[in-house]
């Protein structure tokens, strides 16, 4: 890892996962240029969905939001590079996908807040990117790779 790179958590949420949308959403991170160095297809469960969203406790839209990510396999991945955690989010859009501009995750697949594709670590949140890959994934899931193109490229 060099000495700008960090490492951000993203996940495919259930509705991403049930549309088909995971090798759309890898793929743009690939093209974008980060490294992929854990990945894993999985279903949260009650306790992991209120540790993860445990910011969110007691708004309106919690239980909802509970029912929604338990509801089915998440696709959840740790992505690597510069800036990493802020450029997965401007990638995303907005939080509502109805003001996410198009170009963006949210933008080109969604209308609905409660069903809006993809999570991505707060950049705004320091250390969140930390607790959310430590939370999803243990040390050794994570892999540490040589991001070399130029060797694959003739
Ligand atoms: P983000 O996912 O962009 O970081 P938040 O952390 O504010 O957004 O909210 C977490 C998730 O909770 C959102 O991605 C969305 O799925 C859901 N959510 C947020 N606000 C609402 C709302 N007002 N109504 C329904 N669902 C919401
Ligand atoms: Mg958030």
């Amino acid at each position: 890892m060099s000495h700008h790179d960090e490492r951000t958590f993203v996940m495919v949420k259930p509705d991403g996962v049930q549309r088909g949308l995971i090798g759309d959403i890898v793929s743009r991170f690939e093209q974008r240029g980060l490294k992929l160095v854990g990945a894993k297809f999985m279903q949260i469960d009650e306790d992991l969905a209120h540790e993860h969203y445990g910011e969110h406790e007691g708004k309106p839209f919690f239980e909802g939001l509970v029912e929604f990510i338990t509801s089915g396999p998440v696709f959840a991945m740790v992505w690597e590079g510069a800036d990493a955690t802020a450029q997965v989010r401007s990638m995303m859009g907005e939080t509502d996908p109805a003001e996410s501009a198009p170009g963006t995750i949210r933008g080109d697949f969604g209308l609905d807040l409660g069903h809006n594709v993809i999570h991505g670590s707060d950049h705004e949140d320091e250390g969140a990117n930390e607790r959310e890959i430590a939370l999803f994934f243990d040390d050794d899931e994570l892999v540490d790779w040589d991001l070399d193109t130029a060797e694959w490229v003739y």
